[in-house]
């Protein structure tokens, strides 16, 4: 079976189990926009769920929720509105619009055209007479244009508010961040995390959910003091990982390299500890939620990839129909975000470093005369005393002599000093203001979802009957137990119900089954990815006791009734191995 096989048959299996389909067909849908029917929303919650628990909860981060339109200023200011394109390409016969960039990428030996500019990429595309991907004509000559990705909108009514639609969770976080530091009593470092939905006008949203215009993150902004310790990264340095590094991929036979957190830090590899620590993390949680190890890495980003504030960022890839996929970005962002919010709203966007001792330091002043400049200057006076101020602050040696000179909208001025009231004081200073920096965890629950379910995807034989099933891990299988009364017959329902009852005030998500022959409805489970099923049979109504079938051995084991909520509730935390029952 070949792995494009897998995705179709993934696709196909999504819809009619009632994973995801394709939004709004009824009205002929519309490319990008995704349903989860009910397994879908279940996975997704039991994802978001167990990424809480990891990433806030365990680490004691801060998790919010922000709108999802927010006004234009904030995009102005994180750079969204000038730079957030993609490049397009429109093919002159059947007018389809295409990424420029991955019809270079998909046809060439490019890898990385997203980071080449316009003409270069318009210039590759005649060179290498690239075609159109929907009906083979040729874009050679074509413009290529940058294309913003935000959605649009108004606030209230006419355009004199204009808003956008969140491209990222992370910009609700940053413009909170001076109420956020009140929230972390001003105290470095903190992080803060939000799980919700992200929009992007995609070019041509592809391959299923992995590229759709509208999806769900789970972001981390982890803010740290740029002079600060890094964490303590000893409950990750054994953590193994395969690293696809820069130097790796600008080698012809370059190899992902298969080491350890700790060594890596080590060695160099990866410079930062907290995305050191966060990768550490984040692969081991990876695993607990199903994602295959042997299909997964971090590559890093290439220079000309990253965004130009961001002093490293490495991705989390896992593999699907042998391409590797983003699933998640680790960025080192600097200062740049914050920086940007206190540009833009003139509000302080900064914690207070105090000093482990109080610091006396020089400070140069002055305290103009203005009986003097006022005649002498005139209207100008005021400018006088600004220049004279920045003077006192950026050089001393100014005030050395008798006159002190200053420029003036180009002309020099000289200004007798005993006119600068200038002096230099002692002063003592508890600490001081500084930007943090910020660490970006920034995960896609959607590409998680659906690799989670490539990787789970299984075809073997049952009793001479093809069978497929999806392994997924117990903690985040939208059911955990079918309970099926063997035949219908009113004892037995009745019993089932009973043990439905029972399990799911045990806190177990159930289903009920009485409809077709048992082997059909052990292989509707099996391919939902319900871990366990539960039949009553008339041998139930004497001896208290039920089949339990698990789903990847198809072994079986018999349970008293009594003992099935705590079993089935042990079985699931992995306390317990079906092995042992059987
Ligand atoms: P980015 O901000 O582009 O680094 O995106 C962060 C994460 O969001 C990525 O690692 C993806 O998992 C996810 N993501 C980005 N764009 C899309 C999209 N169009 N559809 C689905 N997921 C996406």
């Amino acid at each position: 079976m070949s792995e494009e096989a897998t995705s179709r048959k993934l696709t196909e299996l999504a819809k009619r189990r009632g994973y995801f389909f394709q939004s709004s067909s009824v009205y002929g849908g519309v490319g990008g926009f995704y349903t989860f029917g009910p397994q879908g929303a279940s996975l997704k919650g039991h994802l978001e769920d167990a990424w809480r628990e990891r990433f806030s909860v365990q680490e004691g981060n801060m998790e919010i929720d922000a709108p999802t339109i927010m006004p234009e200023p904030v995009f102005e200011s994180s750079g969204h509105l000038d730079t957030f394109d993609d490049m397009l390409v429109d093919c002159p016969e059947c007018g389809e619009s295409h990424r420029a960039d991955h019809v270079v990428e998909d046809a060439t030996d490019h890898e990385d055209a997203e980071g080449l500019p316009i003409p270069e990429v318009e210039a590759i595309i005649a060179e290498y007479e690239l075609v159109c991907p929907s009906c083979g004509a040729g874009l050679a000559g074509q413009a290529v244009d940058d294309f913003n990705l935000m959605f649009a909108t108004n606030i209230g009514p006419g355009d004199a508010q204009p808003g956008y639609m969140r491209p990222e969770t992370a910009q609700g976080i940053f413009v909170e961040f001076p109420r956020l530091k009140a929230y972390a009593r001003n105290t470095l470092p903190f992080g803060v995390t939000q799980i919700g939905r992200a929009y992007r006008n995609e070019i041509s949203p592809r391959r299923s959910i992995i590229r759709t215009r509208e999806f769900t993150q789970a972001e981390l902004e982890q803010f740290v003091d740029p002079a600060g310790e890094g964490p303590d990264c000893s409950s990750v340095a054994d953590v193994p990982v395969r690293l696809y590094p820069i130097a790796e991929q600008q080698e012809d036979d370059g190899e992902i390299v298969e080491t350890t957190i700790g060594a890596a830090l080590e060695d160099g590899v990866i410079a930062d500890p907290w995305i050191a620590y966060y990768l550490g993390v984040a692969r081991e949680w990876y695993e607990t939620v199903g994602v295959d190890m042997d299909r997964f890495r971090f590559r890093q980003h290439l220079p000309g990839e990253r965004s130009h504030y961001a002093s490293d960022c490495w991705d989390a890839e896992s593999e699907i129909d042998g391409h590797w996929i983003e699933i998640a970005g680790f960025a080192h962002r600097g200062d740049y975000d914050l920086s940007k919010h206190a540009e833009g709203s003139g509000e302080r966007f900064t914690v207070f470093r105090q000093y482990d001792e109080p610091q006396i330091v020089e400070r140069a002043t002055v305290d103009p005369d203005m009986s003097y400049l006022g005649p002498e200057f005139g209207g100008d006076a005021g400018a006088v005393v600004g220049a004279l101020e920045d003077l006192a602050a950026t050089d001393r040696s100014a005030f050395d002599g008798e006159v002190v000179e200053i420029d003036l909208e180009g002309e020099t001025h000289a200004i007798p000093v005993e006119h600068t009231g200038f002096s230099v004081d002692e002063e003592t200073i508890a600490g001081e203001h500084v930007t943090p920096h910020v660490i970006e965890p920034s995960f896609g629950v959607d590409r998680l979802l659906y690799t989670v379910l490539h990787h789970a995807y299984r075809e073997d034989e049952v009793d001479g009957e093809a069978r497929t099933y999806l392994a997924l891990e117990p903690e985040v299988a939208p059911t955990f137990v079918g309970v099926f009364p063997l035949q219908g017959d009113a004892a037995l329902e009745a019993q089932a119900r009973d043990i439905v009852a029972g399990l799911r005030a045990a806190g177990l998500a159930v289903t009920y089954d009485d409809s077709g022959n048992i082997g059909r409805r052990y292989r509707r489970q099996d391919e939902v990815g319900t871990p366990f099923c539960v039949t009553v049979d008339y041998e139930s109504l004497e001896d208290e006791a039920v089949t339990v079938r698990e789903r990847d051995s198809t072994a079986q084991a018999r349970i008293p009734i009594a003992d099935l909520a705590e079993t089935l509730t042990a079985l699931r935390a992995g306390e317990r191995s079906f092995a042992e029952l059987e």
